[in-house]
């Protein structure tokens, strides 16, 4: 469904990815794991067209969309929600899930938010309530429900888990399986290695802007380097 080929990006004359192949196939979910600063975020915001890349190719469903604006892979249904959440604070819950079926899904709007409370009870109880007086939780849910509004056929999260209690943690990585099976391809970005790799197909190690090892979730929390450098194990 995905594929990155060679692909290099920055930002200025600052290279941070450097020749990155990637695949994602369609009901995987994959991870792509890694310390800090090594280029997580800079993949998903070349993928999603918020950055240029300066050498390589992506392919969505087989179409070349590295020259693409975000707005196109939107309509085409890569949803990215970012790290941070990027929330419209002053808007309401209900308000914010509206948003997101702005370019993508509008059609099926009403259908779609009932599928969301459902999915997220808290923010049906919540959903006059603005986003702004909501938990880091809730937030999370939030951003995650703003994006299933698009309709997305592969859903780019950007560490999820940032900033949650580890029982939130716990919701939250259940729902991305349910996601899952519910049809959706997910591309995942996290530093809570353990638990992600636990329920990745298949998992992308980064380091210094390089993929330095690829494998299934198991084989790469049972490798000895990674349990060292990675999971604390
Ligand atoms: P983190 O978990 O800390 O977000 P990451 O693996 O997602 O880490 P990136 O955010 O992709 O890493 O950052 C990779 C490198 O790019 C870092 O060295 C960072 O300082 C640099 N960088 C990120 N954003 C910018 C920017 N807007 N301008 C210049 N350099 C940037």
């Amino acid at each position: 469904m995905l594929k990155i080929e060679n692909l290099s990006a920055g930002y200025g004359d600052v290279v941070v990815l450097r020749r990155i192949n990637l695949e994602v196939s369609e009901g995987q979910i994959v991870a792509l794991i890694g310390a800090n600063g090594a280029g997580k975020t800079t993949t998903l915001k070349t993928v999603s067209g918020l950055l240029r890349p300066s050498k390589g190719k992506i392919f969505f469903e087989g179409k070349p969309i590295h020259n693409w604006p975000s707005y196109r892979t939107v309509k085409a249904g890569l949803i990215h929600v970012p790290e941070g959440r990027n929330l419209f604070r002053q808007m309401t819950v209900q308000e914010n899930l509206e948003l997101g079926s702005f370019r993508r899904g509008r059609g099926a709007r009403n259908t779609n938010l009932e599928k969301v409370f459902n999915t997220f009870p808290k923010l049906r109880e919540r959903k006059d309530q603005t986003a702004g007086t909501l938990s880091g939780g809730e937030r999370q849910m939030l951003a995650i429900g703003r994006a299933l509004m698009s309709e997305p056929k592969l859903l780019m999260l950007d560490e999820p888990s940032l900033g949650l209690a580890p029982l939130i943690v716990r919701d939250i990585f259940h729902t991305i399986q349910n996601i899952r099976e519910e049809g959706t391809t997910i591309l995942i970005v996290e530093q809570n290695a353990v638990q992600t790799l636990k329920m990745a197909d298949y998992g992308y190690v980064l380091e210094n802007g390089e993929v330095v090892l690829s494998g299934s979730g198991e084989d790469l929390l049972e490798n000895e380097e990674i349990r060292t450098a990675y999971l604390g194990l």
